[in-house]
C-alpha cells in the first residue's frame, strides 16, 4: 500500500481498485472515512455513470463506525475531471441563459419584497413594529421560504462567498437581497458567463487553490458542492478560516436518509456516480460541522421535484428523458413537485440545507 496523500482524517492509497471497475484512463484511489478516519465499511451499491453514458463501475460504501456513505475506491482529483464533460448540465445552462428581461427584473423585485418581509419576521433581525405590519403575510412568507431554503436575511454591508457558484443563481438571488456577492467557479466558460452575462464577481479557480481573502466573509456557501469534493472535512476547515467569528456557513446537499433514497436505492438520482463522492445525512454532516469549528447547525428541507422525477426516469427508462416539451413531462413535473412538497413539509425531503455558525461571536 502506497500512501500518497494525508489531509485531515482522510488517508489515500493507490491500490484499492476493484478489478471490474478498471477502465482505461481512470486513476483510482482508496480512502479512509473522511468523517471518523475508520476503514471498516460495508458495500451499499455498485453503480455505473448514468447521466452521460461514461465508462466505469463504482462502489458506494457505508462506514461501519460513523455511517458516512461515500464512494470507495474513487477516481483521483485528476481523473474525476473526465466525468464532467462539456455537456454537464450546469455548464450548459450557464452558457445558454440570458440576462433577465423586464419580467425577470419584476420577479426579482417581488422576491426582494417577500424576503424583506421574511427578514423582518425572522428572530434574528425582527423589530416589533415591522413584525406587526408583516404578520398578515405569514402564510405567503412561510411557503415562499419553504421553496427557497437558501434564504438568509440580509444585513447591511455583509459579504458572501459562494464556492463552486455554477451559473450564479444563488449569487444573483442574494445580490437582489442586498448582499455583496463573490463566487469561485473552476469551469472557465461558466465563470466567464457569470461575469459577462450577469456582472458577477466570479474568480475562476478550484477552492483548494483559493488563497486568503482581503477581508473575512459573513457567509460562505457550498450549494450542491461539498458532495463533489475529495476532502470535505478539509474544505469545511478552509471555509471556517474565511469566515469572521460568528459568521455563517450554508450547505445544500442531498440527504442519503431521505424517503426518496429508501424508495429508489440504486436508481436514486442523487447518487450521481461518480461525481458525488460523499453522501451526507443531517447526522453525519452535523458531526463533520462540529469537528471543523461550527456550531448550532439547523436543517431545512425543500421540495426538489427534479430528484424525484429523474429517479423515476432511471427506474422506468434507465436514462434521463431529454424531451422537455411533452405534455407528459409537464404533468410528471407537476406530480413530482406535489409529492416532493409533502416530503419537505414532513422534513423527509431529498435535499437538505444546513446553516451553521462559526464558533465564537464577531
Ligand atoms: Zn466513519
Amino acid at each position: 500500500m502506497v500512501e500518497t496523500e494525508a489531509t485531515g482524517q482522510s488517508r489515500t492509497t493507490m491500490t484499492g481498485r476493484i478489478p471490474e471497475c478498471d477502465v482505461d484512463g481512470i486513476e483510482w484511489e482508496s480512502v479512509s472515512c473522511n468523517l471518523c478516519g475508520g476503514d471498516d465499511t460495508r458495500p451499499l451499491h455498485r453503480l455505473r455513470e448514468r447521466a452521460y453514458g461514461l465508462p466505469g463501475l463504482f462502489q458506494v460504501v457505508e462506514c461501519e463506525q460513523c455511517h458516512l456513505v461515500y464512494l470507495n475506491p474513487r477516481p483521483t482529483r485528476r481523473s474525476i475531471r473526465m466525468f464532467y464533460p462539456p455537456s454537464y448540465a450546469p455548464y450548459i445552462q450557464s452558457q445558454t441563459e440570458s440576462p433577465p428581461g423586464r419580467w425577470g427584473r419584476m420577479k426579482s423585485w417581488i422576491k426582494r419584497r417577500i424576503f424583506e418581509t421574511a427578514g423582518a419576521m425572522s428572530p434574528e433581525c425582527v423589530g416589533q413594529q415591522r413584525l406587526k405590519r408583516s404578520i398578515w403575510l405569514t402564510p405567503l412568507v412561510w411557503f415562499y421560504t419553504l421553496l427557497n431554503p437558501r434564504f438568509i436575511p440580509f444585513e447591511e454591508g455583509k459579504r458572501v462567498l459562494d464556492i463552486g457558484c455554477g451559473r450564479g443563481d444563488l449569487l444573483r438571488f442574494l445580490r437582489d437581497l442586498g448582499w455583496e456577492v463573490h463566487g469561485l467557479e473552476p469551469d472557465p466558460e461558466t465563470a466567464r458567463a457569470c461575469r459577462d452575462r450577469f456582472g458577477l464577481d466570479v474568480i475562476e479557480t478550484e477552492f483548494e487553490e483559493y488563497g486568503a481573502a482581503p477581508e473575512p466573509f459573513d457567509l460562505v456557501v457550498f450549494n450542491h458542492v461539498l458532495e463533489h469534493l475529495h476532502d470535505p472535512s478539509e474544505a469545511l476547515r478552509r471555509a471556517n478560516r474565511l469566515l469572521r467569528p460568528g459568521g455563517r456557513l450554508l450547505i445544500c446537499a442531498p440527504d442519503i436518509t431521505s424517503i426518496e433514497y429508501r424508495m429508489f436505492k440504486d436508481d436514486w438520482f442523487s447518487l450521481e456516480c461518480p461525481r458525488h463522492l460523499s453522501h451526507f445525512s443531517p447526522t453525519t454532516l452535523g458531526q463533520m460541522l462540529r469537528q471543523t469549528g461550527f456550531t448550532e447547525p439547523s436543517v431545512r428541507y425543500e421540495p426538489a421535484e427534479f430528484t424525484l422525477r429523474h429517479s423515476l426516469e432511471y427506474r422506468f427508462h434507465d436514462r434521463l428523458i431529454l424531451d422537455r416539451s411533452s405534455l407528459a413531462l409537464i404533468l410528471l413535473k407537476g406530480g413530482c413537485f406535489l409529492v416532493s412538497l409533502m416530503f419537505a413539509i414532513a422534513h423527509r425531503g431529498s435535499i437538505i440545507t444546513i446553516i451553521a455558525r462559526k464558533t465564537g461571536r464577531g
